[in-house]
């Protein structure tokens, strides 16, 4: 947090009904409109493709935006079951999450197919939350910096302007999903590393978010960190209240 706006943005996975979303929707609307947080910190929801029209009907003329989890690298064509760019930008969405360690993992995307993601956001004036991140291994093996800088290098390459618009957001694999929380030194030792090579790339005020297991009880020392502009919330964002505390804590 350096003069650097925070965001605090909710990744729902594949979670939700309409009738749940109605709820968490609504809850959280309310709420973020009374707090004097949105003065502070922006907020987003991340939700999964069928629910967007749902979101964007609820959340619209709110300070919440709202987003996709993943974006097809195509803007049109015989691609099935993948979602175009400007089918997203229809739908409002402000963020687009891309190279998520659960699509890195089990669907076997390339650092090179996530900046080719990131870049067919930016073509349709949507923000691409670029996620990076180490295995367990990878930091045992004291791998962690070359990792990240590995997964990186094909986003930095696309240039000053390209990553000037971007997200992009640490998430230690061995954090996500399993409430082992990377602590506020660990996570801001990579922010900092993460944050050099943004400088070198002529790009030093992109925000920088850390997701894994936060929760209201550890969102503001994480917050607090130097070089962390936020957080990417998994698990938390699915209930309004909790949700709220670690918005409140950007
Ligand atoms: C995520 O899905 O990006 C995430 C950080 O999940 P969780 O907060 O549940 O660890």
């Amino acid at each position: 947090t350096q003069n650097i706006r925070p965001l605090v943005l909710g990744n729902w996975k594949m979670h939700g009904s309409l009738a749940g979303n109605g709820q968490l929707l609504s809850a959280i609307r309310s709420a973020w409109n009374q707090s004097s947080g949105a003065a502070a910190c922006d907020v987003g929801v991340c939700v999964p493709f069928p629910y967007l029209s749902q979101t964007e009907s609820a959340l619209t003329d709110s300070d919440i935006a709202w987003g996709a989890q993943d974006i097809s690298v195509h803007a049109q064509g015989a691609y099935t079951g993948e979602v175009a760019g400007p089918m997203l930008a229809e739908f409002g969405c402000r963020y687009v999450l891309v190279g998520h360690s659960e699509r890195r993992a089990m669907h076997g995307e390339t650092s090179e197919l996530v900046a080719a993601k990131a870049q067919a956001a930016l073509a349709v004036g949507i923000t691409p939350v670029v996620c990076v991140g180490e295995t367990l291994a990878e930091r045992d093996a004291g791998r962690t910096l070359d990792v990240i800088a590995e997964q990186l290098a094909p986003v930095l390459a696309l240039g000053s302007q390209a990553v000037g618009a971007m997200v992009l957001a640490y998430e230690p694999v061995w954090a996500i999903g399993t409430g082992k929380t990377a602590s506020p030194e660990q996570a801001q030792e990579v922010h900092a590393a993460i944050r050099a090579r943004l400088a070198q790339a002529g790009s030093p005020g992109v925000r920088v978010l850390y997701g894994g297991s936060v929760k209201a009880a550890n969102a503001a020392s994480l917050f607090a960190m130097q070089d962390i502009d936020g957080g990417l919330i998994g698990g938390a964002a699915l209930q309004a209240e909790e949700f709220l505390r670690i918005a409140e804590a950007g």
